[in-house]
């Protein structure tokens, strides 16, 4: 089968793409149809391929079950403003109320305790500040699908182009050069099969899609799309310990806290007590820590949590000072801006902002909001020379990440409560290797002082942070594949140009995670790849229109 244009992976960028190329073209037609100029007939077909076809279109982080029990580790102040404004709207504040009522475990009626009176006031500054369920994109995300899905039945008849959409479920594992014009898609078991579509009255859920009997080989387009998440972790286990149910390596694509609570639930069956070892000490602990405490306290499981990094560097609670004027900026105002030329000094100069905001009695925190509000990293980066944009995004940007990396302050709570009731136990220390050694887990690791020491565990989970695109060898076949077929990558992804399509290969784009410099402004990633996403549309659209 042939397409225009294919988007492997049908979450964010994925469709964020499609519905920029249809509003492209669309848009373009209707102003030759106006001037009376002449439109060359066409059909542009589009093709979304998940390997999950449940989490289209919110992907992993958002998708409708993978996400539940997640918050965004961003206040809604940071959020799309698009976003925001449709979250707003009266009847989508009441499906909010409605959904963490339904789906929002322990932690969702908590969240209404404390927020319920926010969200149905008229006080915009207190309501963003509120962090709400990542789920709640995914409803957004669908009721866009749904309206392209409807505005490409209703293009006008008098407009020569015509638009399809067909979705797919299969792995993409590679993506082959073939003939006129057109790229191969090849997929894992070598085939993938078309998706049939069901809209319903479901609030939450309205679409859904099932298979149908036909299995295809490969599909083929002009332009691609890769937008296919965040990378695993490096893998820690032994071939054995990999096949062990208990052993988590991919946590949020195998579902999350909903699959760590069934977990929890089994072994709590079967065991006087449970060992859960969780690799690292980041954002995959701190995501299901808030429901995790709840059910410890009300289902009295008895557990010890184990969790553990080098260095225990984590993430700050996202916590603004109360009662306090807004933070003025003293070595990133605006008279000091054209002075920070290079990356080393903007990295110095946040640090610095930092020492005085916290001598000043403020927070870091308060400080990185007033840089985020000012735009001040893209003001400097705008100065850069094109050596010290490459120095930023290869060295400096992921040193500035390091000091400012906040989250919602509730994961951070929770945590401490589960310390303090000695639940949760801290470990310095590298882990080596999971094993299984008489039919158990075993997690071993190493100190500062290089000792060993071995734990038996029930469950452990791997969430010591995604792969360097650049370090991706045989954990993801598509990665692996461009690798071979020529694209140039470095240590922190793939290099792409300012469409974010590869150097190297033409028509095919990477506007996330995947891509080197990505995020240079420090955006909340999700503001940063729908931006991304609505660029490559704008060029992959010219590029159909063109051929
Ligand atoms: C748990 C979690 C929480 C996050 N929280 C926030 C937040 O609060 N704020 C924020 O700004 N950002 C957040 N992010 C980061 C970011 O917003 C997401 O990672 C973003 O959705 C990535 O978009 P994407 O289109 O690349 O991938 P996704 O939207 O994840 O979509 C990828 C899709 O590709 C499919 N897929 C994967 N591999 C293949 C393949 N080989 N072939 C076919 N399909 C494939 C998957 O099934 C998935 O549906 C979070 C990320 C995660 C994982």
């Amino acid at each position: 089968m042939y397409f225009s244009h294919i988007s492997i992976g049908g979450g964010i960028t994925g469709l964020e793409t499609i519905i920029s190329v249809f509003n492209k073209i669309k848009k373009d037609t209707q102003k030759l149809k106006k001037a009376k100029k002449r439109i060359k007939p066409k059909k542009i077909t589009f093709a979304i391929v998940d390997k999950n076809p449940e989490n289209i279109p919110g992907g992993v982080a958002y998708g409708f079950s993978l996400s539940r029990y997640g918050y965004f580790n961003n206040p809604i102040r940071l959020s799309p403003t698009q976003f925001t404004t449709w979250l707003f709207k009266k009847n989508n504040k009441k499906k909010l109320e409605n959904y963490l009522k339904k789906y929002g475990g322990h932690t969702g009626k908590e969240w209404l305790k404390k927020n319920k009176n926010i969200l149905f006031s008229s006080n915009r500054e207190k309501q963003k500040e509120m962090y709400i369920p990542r789920a709640f994109l995914n409803i957004w995300m669908e009721e866009r699908l749904i309206f392209l899905l409807s505005q490409i039945g209703k293009i006008d008849k008098k407009i020569p182009i015509r638009f399809e959409v067909k979705f797919f479920k299969g792995e993409v594992i590679a993506i082959k050069n073939s003939i006129k014009n057109h790229r191969k898609i090849l997929f894992k078991d070598g085939f993938c099969e078309e998706l049939n579509f069901k809209i319903s009255n479901n609030p939450f859920k309205k679409i859904t899609f099932n298979v149908k009997k036909k299995k295809l080989k490969s599909i083929f387009s002009i332009t691609q799309n890769i937008g296919i998440g965040l990378p695993p972790p490096k893998q820690l286990a032994t071939v054995k310990a990999q096949k062990n149910n208990c052993y988590i390596w991919d946590f949020y694509a195998q579902g999350s806290t909903s699959l760590l609570k069934e977990k929890i639930y089994f072994l709590n069956k079967r065991k006087k007590k449970i060992i859960a070892y969780f690799i690292g000490y980041k954002a995959g602990l701190l995501e299901s820590l808030p429901e995790l405490l709840q059910i410890i306290i009300k289902k009295k499981i008895n557990i010890k949590i184990i969790c553990s990094s080098k260095n225990l560097e984590s993430i700050q609670a996202a916590r603004l000072s109360l009662n306090k004027n807004k933070y003025k900026l003293k070595v990133l105002s605006k008279r000091n801006l054209n002075k920070i030329n290079t990356a080393k000094k903007l990295y110095l100069s946040i640090l610095k902002e930092f020492q005085i905001s916290i001598s000043n009695g403020y927070k870091k925190y308060d400080a990185w909001t007033q840089i985020l509000n000012k735009n001040i990293l893209n003001k400097c980066i705008k100065n850069f020379s094109l050596y010290q944009k490459n120095l930023y995004n290869d060295v400096y940007h992921n040193k500035v990440r390091n000091i400012t990396r906040f989250t919602y302050p509730e994961t951070i709570a929770a945590r401490e409560k589960l310390s303090k009731k000695e639940i949760l136990i801290t470990k310095k220390e590298s882990v080596k290797k999971v094993d299984v050694e008489k039919r158990k887990l075993v997690v071993v690791t190493k100190d500062e002082y290089h000792k060993s020491k071995k734990y038996i565990c029930d469950l452990v989970i791997n969430v010591s942070g995604p792969l360097d695109a650049g370090k991706i060898k045989n954990e993801i076949p598509i990665v692996k594949s461009l690798k071979q077929n020529g694209s140039i990558a470095n240590d922190k992804g793939f290099v792409v140009s300012k469409n974010f399509e590869l150097t190297s290969l033409k028509n095919i784009y990477i506007p996330g995670i995947l891509a080197r410099g990505f995020n240079p402004e420090r955006k909340t990633i999700i503001q940063a790849i729908l931006g991304n996403s609505n660029i490559v549309g704008q060029s992959i659209a010219k590029t159909l229109i063109r051929i």
